[in-house]
């Protein structure tokens, strides 16, 4: 400990230069000021214990630290208080598990208040007391999920009041009264803002006390810190910030809570602008609640105009995919020709494996969302195909217990790069347990998939004969070779290339062919080039064609491979 009269310095040491409450300041201070410094979804509820017990030590006597309840599986969950005036703000994160992007940023608010020299930290100090409850729901935010333990949405149980979770924040609201709440939550990523293309990085919304939607002075009082947060942030967000579904829902603790008595601000973190990472969602978070607190405190947000918050457009869910594959041309079975359309598909990958959090577990699957006209959708990713045909992942089968011989990872990834989404692997009876357990250790998300079945069943178009070789170029005829050693040849005397390539693609028995390239399917898609600067639909033969890139389950079968 130092002495007593070198705190004050110790103090504006470790703060730095004084920061103003200007949003451009502190924006621009939050990387150094930052007191959680860890990425938001890999913050589980042991961490932010120990983060709230550092916060506590560092301003002891400042911050009141109250463990005011325990979820379903019996984990704290902390009330933290600091200032002592009479406008009670509640503030509370993540009762949604998988929506974490405030919860630090709630910590970085209570440190840079106690910290900052300026005089508006000690007005927020002395004109305010601030509740705050980070995570509201540890037991899901440890399974990264949005339930809690009871397998309950915490708000719907606003009436109800099932959860302990959910029992707990009413009573704190019934405790404090405060006179304003923010409800901290994370939205799905790929909400727009509208239909103007942009990502929703943030939503708002003043939550209605009752179905009609009454104007309150509370409520215009929500409005108005809605619309200081949206000029706030603004300049770092320039046209990504939107209007949250007003629709007033009974169930709902926002909605209730304004009916008690406590007006809502709903702040919904969303989307990353391409560059941009998770702790940029808490960055906006802590720049929001700060400017919104000072205004509060200034002169209860009487310059900000309300109609700022009315001309928000509203958040739309339709309008923006991961991965855009644009202006190709699509040939599958049934259809006999090559066709302009669009693909359009996301990547199912959590949060905490995005911000490679340790331990994150596999990468998702992906699912088709749009086969057509993609022109007006958004995109985090764009693949050019003009020019191309994009035809569906081939399906091979092979035959024996033998294969184990080559089918280890360098044999399945081969597979892959040459196009092989799915394979038949049919085996004796008495082979079927050792070959499902040779096909178990090689699943993965970006791999094919094997599929194990008796040895009379139908084997593919594609059989794979033995170990694939290398191809002597990626024109299609010379894949095929090394897929099936020279074999499918013969199989494929005579036939059109149409025919073939709906043959590739499936197996017997011949079913009603349907496209395997729709929506909610994987996104396993081959993209194929003419050879040589032919048009698509001069392309005859499979020598008129080359493999140009892979695609299995929304991945190019190298990152697979690496992220293994
Ligand atoms: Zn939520």
């Amino acid at each position: 400990m130092p002495a007593p009269w070198l705190a004050p310095a110790l103090v504006l040491a470790l703060a730095g230069p004084p920061v103003s409450f200007s949003p451009e300041s502190l924006w621009s201070a939050w990387p150094s000021v930052r007191f959680v410094t860890m990425s938001a979804p890999c913050l589980r509820h042991a961490e932010l214990v120990e983060w709230i017990r550092e916060l506590e030590a560092r301003h002891p006597g400042r911050l009141s630290v109250e463990q005011v309840g325990r979820s379903v599986e019996g984990r704290a969950i902390h009330l933290l208080i600091l200032g002592s005036g009479p406008r009670r703000v509640l503030l509370w994160s993540q009762m949604h598990g998988d929506e974490p992007s405030a919860t630090p940023a709630l910590l970085d608010i209570a440190d840079f208040v106690l910290s900052s020299p300026d005089p508006q930290a000690a007005a927020i100090l002395e004109g305010a007391t601030l509740l705050l409850v980070p995570m509201l729901n540890p037991d899901g935010a440890d399974r990264y999920a949005r339930r809690n333990a009871q397998a309950i949405d915490l708000n719907r149980d606003a009436l109800q009041l099932t959860t302990p979770e959910g029992r707990l924040l009413k009573e704190l609201r019934d405790r404090f009264e405060p006179e304003l709440g923010f409800n901290l939550h994370d939205q799905d990523r790929r909400t727009t803002v509208g239909s103007t293309g942009r990502l929703a990085t943030i939503a708002l919304l003043a939550v209605a006390g009752d179905e009609e939607g009454t104007m309150t002075p509370g409520r215009a009082r929500a409005k108005r810190a809605c619309a200081a947060i949206a000029r706030a942030l603004e300049p770092f967000i320039p046209g990504g910030i939107s209007r949250y579904d007003e629709d007033w829902n009974p169930r709902a603790f926002g909605d209730n809570i304004t009916s008690w008595g406590t007006p809502v601000v709903l702040v919904e973190s969303g989307g990353l602008p391409p560059g941009w990472t998770y702790p940029e969602l808490t960055r906006l978070n802590f720049v929001a609640l700060l400017s919104v607190l000072s205004g509060l405190v200034g002169n209860d947000l009487a310059g900000q105009d309300p109609q700022v918050y009315k001309t928000l457009e509203r958040n739309q869910d339709d309008s923006w995919v991961d991965v855009l594959v644009h202006d190709g041309e699509i040939w599958q079975p049934p259809s006999g020709a090559p066709y302009r359309a669009d693909l359009a598909f996301d990547r199912l990958d959590r949060d905490p494996l995005l911000a490679a959090c340790d331990a994150a577990g596999p990468p998702g699957a992906s699912r088709v969302r749009e086969i057509g006209d993609g022109r007006f959708l958004g995109a985090a990713h764009r693949i050019d195909a003009a020019g191309r045909l994009v035809a569906p992942a081939f399906t091979a089968s092979m035959r024996g217990l033998e294969a184990r011989q080559w089918l280890d990872e360098e044999g399945v990834a081969t597979l892959a790069r040459l196009g092989v989404a799915r394979l038949r692997w049919r085996v004796e009876a008495d082979e079927d347990a050792e070959a499902r357990a040779a096909a178990g250790l090689l699943e993965g998300p970006g791999w094919p998939v094997i599929e194990v079945t008796e040895a009379a069943a139908e084997g593919c178009f594609l059989e794979v004969a033995g170990r694939p070789s290398a191809p002597s170029s990626m024109q299609l005829d010379h894949v095929l070779d090394a897929l099936t050693l020279n074999g499918w040849r013969t199989r494929a005397a005579g036939r059109p290339l149409a025919e073939l390539l709906g043959r590739l693609s499936a197996c017997p028995p011949a079913e009603t062919p349907t496209p395997a390239l729709a929506p909610d399917r994987p996104a396993s898609f081959l993209l194929l080039r003419p050879e040589p600067r032919a048009a698509i639909g001069q392309a005859r033969e499979a020598e008129d064609l080359s493999l140009e890139a892979v695609f299995i389950d929304g991945r190019e079968p190298a990152a697979a491979r690496r992220r293994r």
